[in-house]
């Protein structure tokens, strides 16, 4: 047995929680070893959606236990385009702000992508703009998307094995399920990725040949014993907001049963996200030559 903690059907518990403790704590010692340099990661939110407001919340909580400032930019639901954008020009500008976060999504009405492409490719923490996508493309220094990171760094932290293992990601977009392929497939990383989405025909045996399942659909508890292989690694990133509160695209309780690993949800990819997030920031000073 590994030293690792066991759900009580004996899968590795992969604790997001921990890990971003652990990021956190290492990220912290980094920064008093370097002599704490200022490093400063800014968050723009606009309007007042609640969820949206929690994660924003405890992105700074987690950035300032890391020994980082950080900033907040809060504007009105009612702002206009160009208010976003000059909120977002002014960040980029500044030479004080290291990292930028654009709380998505934005409003209706407003455009995400013009907002987007005024963040520098050396702030962007989140990972999402194009620049940073052709930089991930490319195999250039930057930022990988937040959430797909955080899963690669759970894979890692728990000892499970990616070179020449079958991995399929559930769902295609540019926030989660795309770049999460591109990490996959990286050389170093070396797993075979299979890449599916609604029109995937048959999902169960797609999924049941993985070694690991990245499930990012966001359809509660798609994902059953009948999907997994036995020792299968299966990451949930999936939300759904039920009255039960928060539920994820794996049926834990079945699935734990039959897996090798498994995160919960929440709990998991969650917390890691904002240790990615975070991590990018640091990366974000050292590329911007605070350090
Ligand atoms: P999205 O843009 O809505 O993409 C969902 C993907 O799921 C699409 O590619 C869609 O396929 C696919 N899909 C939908 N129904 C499916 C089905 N029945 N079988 C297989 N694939 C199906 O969502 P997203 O932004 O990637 O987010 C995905 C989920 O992750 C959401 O629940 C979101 O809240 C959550 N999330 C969590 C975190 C975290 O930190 N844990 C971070 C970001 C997002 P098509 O392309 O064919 O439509």
């Amino acid at each position: 047995m590994s030293e690792f903690e066991r759900t009580a059907g004996g899968a590795i518990f992969m604790d997001g929680k921990r890990l971003r403790d652990e990021t956190v704590a290492r990220l912290a010692e980094e920064i008093t070893e370097l002599g704490s340099p200022e490093i400063c990661l800014a968050t723009v939110l606009v309007g007042d959606d609640r969820p949206s407001r929690l994660y924003v919340n405890s992105k700074h909580k987690k950035a300032q236990e890391s020994g980082m400032i950080s900033r907040h930019v809060g504007l009105d639901a009612t702002a206009s385009q160009a208010q976003v954008e000059d909120a977002v020009g002014a960040l980029a500008d500044d030479e004080s702000v290291h990292g930028i976060l654009v709380q998505l999504p934005l409003p209706s009405g407003l455009d995400e992508e013009a907002v987007l492409d005024l963040v520098p490719a050396d702030k962007d923490v989140d990972g999402l703009t194009e620049r940073s996508m052709g930089r991930l493309v490319r195999g250039k220094p930057g930022h990988a998307p937040a959430t797909p990171s955080g899963v690669m760094a759970l894979l890692d932290r728990y000892g499970v094995e990616t070179s020449g293992k079958r991995a399929v990601v559930l769902g295609r977009s540019t926030l989660v399920g795309l770049p999460q392929v591109l990490l996959l497939g990286r050389k170093g990383v070396d797993t075979t990725p299979t890449l599916a989405h609604s029109r995937t025909q048959d999902l169960v045996d797609v999924c049941s040949q993985a070694d690991i399942i990245v499930a990012a659909v966001g359809v509660a508890h798609i994902i059953t014993a009948d999907h997994v292989k036995p020792g299968a690694a299966v990451i949930d990133v999936g939300i759904s907001r039920t009255a039960d509160g928060i539920v994820g695209d794996v049926d834990f309780e079945t699935v734990q049963a039959v897996a090798g690993a498994i995160t919960p949800m929440p709990g998991g990819t969650g917390p890691m996200t904002i240790a990615s997030l975070l991590q990018n920031t640091f990366n974000a000073a050292n590329l911007q030559g605070v350090f």
